[in-house]
Protein backbone atom coordinates (compact mmCIF):
# COMPACT_ATOMS: atom_id res chain seq x y z
CA UNK A 1 0.00 0.00 0.00
CA UNK A 2 1.28 3.39 -0.76
CA UNK A 3 2.60 5.28 2.43
CA UNK A 4 1.82 8.55 1.57
CA UNK A 5 -1.99 9.54 2.16
CA UNK A 6 -1.78 12.84 0.37
CA UNK A 7 1.10 14.06 -2.23
CA UNK A 8 1.16 17.68 -3.37
CA UNK A 9 3.71 18.88 -6.02
CA UNK A 10 3.77 22.41 -7.07
CA UNK A 11 0.33 22.84 -6.67
CA UNK A 12 -0.88 26.80 -7.99
CA UNK A 13 -4.49 28.06 -7.16
CA UNK A 14 -5.12 31.24 -8.95
CA UNK A 15 -8.51 32.80 -8.25
CA UNK A 16 -10.35 34.49 -10.85
CA UNK A 17 -9.09 38.58 -10.22
CA UNK A 18 -5.62 37.78 -9.96
CA UNK A 19 -4.96 36.42 -6.41
CA UNK A 20 -2.58 33.60 -6.52
CA UNK A 21 -4.04 31.66 -2.90
CA UNK A 22 -1.43 28.96 -3.29
CA UNK A 23 1.94 29.06 -4.79
CA UNK A 24 3.56 26.07 -6.09
CA UNK A 25 3.32 24.49 -2.80
CA UNK A 26 4.81 21.14 -2.49
CA UNK A 27 3.66 18.37 0.72
CA UNK A 28 3.87 14.99 1.22
CA UNK A 29 1.12 13.71 4.23
CA UNK A 30 2.30 10.12 5.31
CA UNK A 31 -0.51 7.88 6.62
CA UNK A 32 -1.36 7.83 10.27
CA UNK A 33 0.64 11.53 10.39
CA UNK A 34 -1.24 14.08 12.33
CA UNK A 35 -0.21 17.68 10.52
CA UNK A 36 -1.53 21.23 11.38
CA UNK A 37 -1.23 23.91 9.25
CA UNK A 38 -0.90 27.45 10.65
CA UNK A 39 -0.73 30.86 9.13
CA UNK A 40 -2.68 34.46 9.22
CA UNK A 41 -5.87 34.85 7.96
CA UNK A 42 -5.24 34.88 3.99
CA UNK A 43 -2.58 33.05 3.78
CA UNK A 44 -4.15 29.93 1.70
CA UNK A 45 -4.65 27.43 4.82
CA UNK A 46 -8.06 26.79 3.34
CA UNK A 47 -7.24 26.68 -0.23
CA UNK A 48 -4.82 24.66 0.61
CA UNK A 49 -6.97 22.33 2.32
CA UNK A 50 -9.66 22.72 -0.44
CA UNK A 51 -7.16 21.84 -3.19
CA UNK A 52 -5.47 18.91 -1.12
CA UNK A 53 -9.11 16.97 0.02
CA UNK A 54 -10.66 17.08 -4.00
CA UNK A 55 -13.13 19.53 -3.32
CA UNK A 56 -11.48 21.93 -5.64
CA UNK A 57 -8.74 22.07 -8.11
CA UNK A 58 -5.70 23.59 -8.53
CA UNK A 59 -4.88 26.15 -11.08
CA UNK A 60 -1.45 24.05 -11.83
CA UNK A 61 0.50 21.12 -10.28
CA UNK A 62 -0.95 17.71 -9.17
CA UNK A 63 -2.86 16.47 -6.31
CA UNK A 64 -2.36 12.95 -5.20
CA UNK A 65 -4.97 11.32 -2.86
CA UNK A 66 -3.77 7.47 -1.65
CA UNK A 67 -1.90 7.35 -4.97
CA UNK A 68 -4.89 8.65 -7.17
CA UNK A 69 -4.29 11.33 -9.04
CA UNK A 70 -7.33 13.38 -8.48
CA UNK A 71 -6.56 17.45 -10.09
CA UNK A 72 -7.39 16.66 -13.47
CA UNK A 73 -10.31 14.87 -12.84
CA UNK A 74 -14.14 16.55 -13.55
CA UNK A 75 -16.02 17.16 -10.31
CA UNK A 76 -18.01 13.46 -11.02
CA UNK A 77 -14.99 11.54 -10.57
CA UNK A 78 -13.29 13.80 -7.50
CA UNK A 79 -16.70 13.61 -5.49
CA UNK A 80 -16.39 10.24 -6.09
CA UNK A 81 -12.68 9.85 -4.31
CA UNK A 82 -14.00 12.19 -1.75
CA UNK A 83 -17.05 9.71 -0.86
CA UNK A 84 -14.40 6.98 -0.63
CA UNK A 85 -11.02 8.56 0.77
CA UNK A 86 -11.78 11.56 2.44
CA UNK A 87 -13.56 13.36 5.58
CA UNK A 88 -14.18 16.48 5.74
CA UNK A 89 -14.56 18.86 9.25
CA UNK A 90 -15.75 22.32 8.97
CA UNK A 91 -15.32 25.08 11.53
CA UNK A 92 -19.02 25.70 11.34
CA UNK A 93 -19.88 21.84 11.51
CA UNK A 94 -22.41 22.06 9.02
CA UNK A 95 -25.04 19.64 10.12
CA UNK A 96 -28.36 19.70 8.54
CA UNK A 97 -30.87 21.32 10.87
CA UNK A 98 -33.66 18.68 10.12
CA UNK A 99 -31.69 15.65 10.27
CA UNK A 100 -31.11 13.92 13.60
CA UNK A 101 -27.39 13.53 14.75
CA UNK A 102 -27.59 9.89 13.71
CA UNK A 103 -28.84 10.91 10.01
CA UNK A 104 -25.98 13.53 9.96
CA UNK A 105 -23.52 11.07 10.97
CA UNK A 106 -24.63 8.62 8.43
CA UNK A 107 -25.68 10.83 5.79
CA UNK A 108 -22.44 10.23 4.06
CA UNK A 109 -23.23 6.66 3.86
CA UNK A 110 -26.61 7.04 2.20
CA UNK A 111 -25.01 9.63 -0.44
CA UNK A 112 -22.44 6.74 -1.33
CA UNK A 113 -25.12 3.98 -1.17
CA UNK A 114 -24.31 2.36 1.26
CA UNK A 115 -24.89 0.65 4.65
CA UNK A 116 -23.22 1.91 8.26
CA UNK A 117 -20.83 -0.95 9.72
CA UNK A 118 -22.86 -1.19 12.50
CA UNK A 119 -19.61 -1.95 14.78
CA UNK A 120 -17.70 1.31 13.71
CA UNK A 121 -20.77 3.11 14.20
CA UNK A 122 -21.12 2.25 17.67
CA UNK A 123 -17.41 2.56 17.98
CA UNK A 124 -17.61 5.98 16.72
CA UNK A 125 -20.59 6.94 18.81
CA UNK A 126 -19.22 5.89 22.04
CA UNK A 127 -15.33 6.98 21.31
CA UNK A 128 -16.92 11.05 20.19
CA UNK A 129 -19.41 10.95 23.46
CA UNK A 130 -22.04 10.98 21.31
CA UNK A 131 -24.22 8.03 23.25
CA UNK A 132 -27.92 9.32 24.19
CA UNK A 133 -27.65 12.23 21.95
CA UNK A 134 -28.30 10.10 18.38
CA UNK A 135 -32.14 11.30 18.35
CA UNK A 136 -31.72 14.61 19.05
CA UNK A 137 -31.53 17.58 16.70
CA UNK A 138 -28.44 19.78 15.94
CA UNK A 139 -29.83 23.18 17.83
CA UNK A 140 -30.55 20.67 20.78
CA UNK A 141 -26.40 20.26 21.37
CA UNK A 142 -24.36 22.45 22.61
CA UNK A 143 -20.95 23.79 19.97
CA UNK A 144 -18.68 21.13 21.62
CA UNK A 145 -21.57 18.40 20.64
CA UNK A 146 -21.89 19.78 17.27
CA UNK A 147 -18.56 19.64 16.45
CA UNK A 148 -18.45 15.82 18.01
CA UNK A 149 -21.54 14.86 15.05
CA UNK A 150 -18.93 16.53 12.39
CA UNK A 151 -16.17 14.13 13.62
CA UNK A 152 -18.00 11.15 13.65
CA UNK A 153 -19.73 12.25 10.32
CA UNK A 154 -16.02 12.39 9.20
CA UNK A 155 -15.37 8.99 10.19
CA UNK A 156 -18.10 6.82 9.37
CA UNK A 157 -17.24 6.38 6.03
CA UNK A 158 -13.41 5.17 7.00
CA UNK A 159 -11.67 7.70 5.06
CA UNK A 160 -8.43 7.45 4.58
CA UNK A 161 -8.11 10.99 5.49
CA UNK A 162 -9.04 13.66 7.39
CA UNK A 163 -9.05 17.29 6.41
CA UNK A 164 -10.30 19.80 9.39
CA UNK A 165 -10.78 23.27 8.58
CA UNK A 166 -10.27 25.20 12.41
CA UNK A 167 -12.04 22.73 13.89
CA UNK A 168 -12.22 24.37 17.54
CA UNK A 169 -12.47 28.00 15.55
CA UNK A 170 -15.60 28.22 17.09
CA UNK A 171 -15.57 26.67 20.20
CA UNK A 172 -14.47 27.76 23.60
CA UNK A 173 -11.03 26.16 25.36
CA UNK A 174 -12.27 23.41 27.09
CA UNK A 175 -14.21 22.06 24.45
CA UNK A 176 -11.78 22.57 21.96
CA UNK A 177 -9.50 21.00 23.96
CA UNK A 178 -11.86 17.99 24.11
CA UNK A 179 -12.41 17.99 20.71
CA UNK A 180 -8.60 18.19 19.91
CA UNK A 181 -8.26 14.79 22.38
CA UNK A 182 -10.76 13.07 19.84
CA UNK A 183 -8.74 13.62 16.56
CA UNK A 184 -5.60 12.83 18.75
CA UNK A 185 -7.03 9.89 19.91
CA UNK A 186 -7.86 8.79 16.01
CA UNK A 187 -4.47 8.97 15.43
CA UNK A 188 -2.84 7.43 18.07
CA UNK A 189 -5.46 4.36 18.03
CA UNK A 190 -6.74 3.92 14.60
CA UNK A 191 -3.84 5.16 13.05
CA UNK A 192 -6.19 8.08 10.98
CA UNK A 193 -4.50 10.22 8.89
CA UNK A 194 -5.66 13.73 10.13
CA UNK A 195 -4.64 17.52 8.24
CA UNK A 196 -5.87 20.42 10.38
CA UNK A 197 -6.01 23.76 9.70
CA UNK A 198 -5.86 25.66 12.99
CA UNK A 199 -5.04 29.80 13.93
CA UNK A 200 -3.86 28.14 17.23
CA UNK A 201 -0.67 26.94 18.05
CA UNK A 202 -1.54 25.60 21.10
CA UNK A 203 -3.64 23.09 18.93
CA UNK A 204 -1.29 22.88 16.38
CA UNK A 205 0.85 21.84 19.05
CA UNK A 206 -0.55 18.47 19.04
CA UNK A 207 0.48 17.63 16.09
CA UNK A 208 3.74 15.79 14.91
CA UNK A 209 4.63 18.28 12.02
CA UNK A 210 3.38 21.88 11.50
CA UNK A 211 3.13 23.45 8.05
CA UNK A 212 3.00 27.11 8.52
CA UNK A 213 1.82 29.53 4.88
CA UNK A 214 2.27 33.27 4.38
CA UNK A 215 1.32 34.29 1.04
CA UNK A 216 -0.05 30.94 -0.25
CA UNK A 217 3.52 29.39 0.23
CA UNK A 218 4.99 26.73 2.76
CA UNK A 219 7.26 28.91 4.58
CA UNK A 220 8.10 27.16 7.70
CA UNK A 221 8.21 23.40 8.67
CA UNK A 222 8.49 22.18 12.54
CA UNK A 223 8.17 19.14 14.31
CA UNK A 224 4.65 19.53 16.85
CA UNK A 225 5.42 18.50 20.70
CA UNK A 226 4.17 15.20 19.36
CA UNK A 227 6.87 14.16 16.86
CA UNK A 228 8.42 10.92 17.63
CA UNK A 229 11.65 11.15 19.44
CA UNK A 230 14.63 9.32 17.41
CA UNK A 231 17.56 8.36 19.54
CA UNK A 232 20.47 10.11 18.55
CA UNK A 233 22.12 8.46 15.34
P1 LIG B 1 -6.91 31.28 4.91
O1 LIG B 1 -7.74 30.04 5.02
O2 LIG B 1 -5.49 31.12 5.30
O3 LIG B 1 -7.54 32.44 5.63
P2 LIG B 1 -7.75 31.31 2.12
O4 LIG B 1 -7.21 30.08 1.52
O5 LIG B 1 -9.20 31.32 2.48
O6 LIG B 1 -6.86 31.71 3.37
O7 LIG B 1 -7.52 32.54 1.13
C1 LIG B 1 -6.25 32.79 0.52
C2 LIG B 1 -6.39 33.99 -0.40
O8 LIG B 1 -7.26 33.68 -1.48
C3 LIG B 1 -6.98 35.23 0.27
O9 LIG B 1 -6.35 36.36 -0.28
C4 LIG B 1 -8.43 35.16 -0.13
O10 LIG B 1 -8.99 36.44 -0.15
C5 LIG B 1 -8.35 34.57 -1.51
N1 LIG B 1 -9.55 33.77 -1.85
C6 LIG B 1 -10.02 32.71 -1.18
N2 LIG B 1 -11.11 32.20 -1.77
C7 LIG B 1 -11.34 32.99 -2.86
C8 LIG B 1 -12.31 32.98 -3.91
N3 LIG B 1 -13.29 32.05 -3.96
N4 LIG B 1 -12.23 33.94 -4.86
C9 LIG B 1 -11.24 34.86 -4.84
N5 LIG B 1 -10.28 34.94 -3.89
C10 LIG B 1 -10.34 34.00 -2.92
MG1 LIG C 1 -9.45 29.61 6.11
Amino acid sequence: MNADAVVLSSVTRAYPGGVTALDDVSLQVQRGEFLAVVGQSGSGKSTLLHCASGLDTPTSGSVVIGGTEVSRMNETRRAKVRREQVGFIFQSYNLVPSLSVEQNITLPLRLAGRRPDSAWLAGLVQRTGLTGLLHRAPSELSGGQRQRVAVCRALVARPAVVFADEPTGALDSVTAASVLDLLESLVDDLGQTVIMVTHDLRAAGRARRVVTMAGGRITHVAAGHRAPVRAAA
